[in-house]
């Protein structure tokens, strides 16, 4: 199907005089879509989807509503200033706590039974420096969660292969992801934002008055473009964006 395809009608309905157009229907776009409709009632919103469903991480992951572990907080250290981690994982919390709010614990069967960070035997000297360090993080984010996060756990579970210890993050909570894109898709198609899945954006050019989109299935033009391909972003030419993978093996 190319852009002949398109009727008079299909065109003028579902491209023409769009306001925003977001790429990726991924839990950033849809929230994004959906404080635009809160803040823009009138405008014409149109999501483009590559996937039948939404193609990315927000469908695949693994369900916790997390902040970021021990490990993953130390690495941060390691490239930011302790005042840059706080505000970090201060707005990845109130994300969660606005995710909630928005959506309802019920609809999203969040539950807090804590997460627990495992080290595999081969990873000693990590699990040393991170037990080491507990009572440091602790302290970091005292000004966020008003009690310790973060505290260490015999193997009440009995996996094989690991150190001797859990840490367990007693803040972070488990979600069902699929229920929570879903509900997330119900308020946008609810809000009036049109979503175009199997549909491809290949190119775009911001020409100053607007911003000229090609899809692998139709050409238009829309007033503003955000983009929320996640780590897909170097195909639509935007290198700065690079998957955590990538970061990892070139640095
Ligand atoms: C295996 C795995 C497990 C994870 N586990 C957790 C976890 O337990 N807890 C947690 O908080 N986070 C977890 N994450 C991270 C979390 O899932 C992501 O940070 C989050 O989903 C990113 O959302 P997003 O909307 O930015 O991107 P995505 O969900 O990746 O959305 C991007 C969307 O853009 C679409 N797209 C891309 N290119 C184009 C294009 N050219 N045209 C049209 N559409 C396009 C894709 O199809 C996709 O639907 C995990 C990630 C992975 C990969």
């Amino acid at each position: 199907m190319n852009e002949t395809n398109l009727s008079y009608w299909e065109y003028k309905t579902w491209l023409s005089n769009i306001n925003f157009t977001i790429i990726g229907s991924g839990i950033v776009g849809l929230s994004c879509a959906l404080r635009l409709r809160t803040k823009f009632p009138k405008a014409k919103i149109l999501i483009l989807e590559r996937g039948m469903l939404p193609n990315g991480a927000s469908t695949k992951n693994a369900g916790f509503a997390c902040f970021g572990s021990l490990s993953e907080i130390l690495d941060d250290l390691n490239s930011h200033t302790e005042a840059e981690v706080l505000r970090l994982i201060q707005k990845r919390y109130q994300g969660l706590q606005l995710l909630r709010q928005h959506l309802g614990d019920q609809i999203i069967d969040y539950v807090q039974y804590g997460g627990y960070e495992l080290f595999t035997t081969h990873d000693k000297i990590l699990y040393e420096d991170c037990l080491s360090k507990i009572e440091q993080i602790n302290s970091l984010l005292k000004p966020i969660f008003k009690s310790d996060v973060f505290c260490s756990k015999e193997n009440i579970f009995n996996f094989n292969n690991i150190q001797p210890k859990y840490i367990l993050n007693q803040f972070e909570g488990q979600i069902n992801t699929g229920q929570m894109m879903e509900a997330l898709q119900q308020k946008a198609q609810n809000s009036n934002i049109k979503i175009l899945n199997n549909c491809t954006v290949t190119n775009f050019e911001d020409n100053n008055t607007a911003v000229e989109i090609k899809t692998d299935k139709f050409t238009f033009s829309t007033h503003k473009l955000l983009i929320a391909t996640n780590g897909f972003a170097s195909q639509l030419g935007i290198k700065q964006v690079k998957p955590a993978y990538q970061r990892d093996i070139s640095s």
